[in-house]
């Protein structure tokens, strides 16, 4: 029988407004836009796709992703005073956090995400069953 996953009883989070995940984390550095990302963010500043991929973002491994202006140090551009600048356009990569697939073994949750995001062992008990939608709906989407 597959072993359960360290989730299986729901996780405690609630967003804090910390910012954390919205500063760079080494290899955790950039945010990843979806088409639906991109088209919502050119909307949100009134711009076209084509301006908004051409200002704000850069490609790496075919994948887009908002730019690093170096005087962030790896920041989020849109971050101000610890809050999403763009908060109603951010994308799903965004709204996902922190059940992301690569956060979601023992190891990295209890060493690194755990202690980083203030929001874990906060607020509401997400299910076993709501985080695997998370996590589902993250494969499903083309970055
Ligand atoms: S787009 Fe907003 S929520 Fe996403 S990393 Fe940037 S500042 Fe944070």
């Amino acid at each position: 029988m597959p072993r359960k996953p360290f989730y299986a009883e729901g996780i405690q989070f609630e967003c804090q407004g910390s910012g954390k995940c919205c500063t760079s984390r080494g290899s955790y550095g950039f945010v990843y836009l979806t088409d639906a990302d991109q088209k919502r963010f050119a909307k949100y500043f009134g711009i076209t796709k084509a301006q908004f991929l051409k200002q704000y973002c850069g490609e790496k491994g075919g994948h887009v992703h908002l730019i690093d202006p170096p005087e962030n140090k790896g920041d989020c551009m849109f971050l101000k005073k610890n809050q999403c600048s763009a908060y109603e356009a951010r994308p799903e990569h965004c709204r996902t956090w922190p059940f992301w697939p690569e956060n979601m073994n023992p190891k990295t949750w209890n060493n690194e995400i755990k202690t980083f995001c203030p929001g874990v062992g906060k607020g509401k008990v997400h299910s076993f069953e709501e985080i695997k939608a998370v996590l589902d709906s993250q494969k499903e989407m083309e970055f």
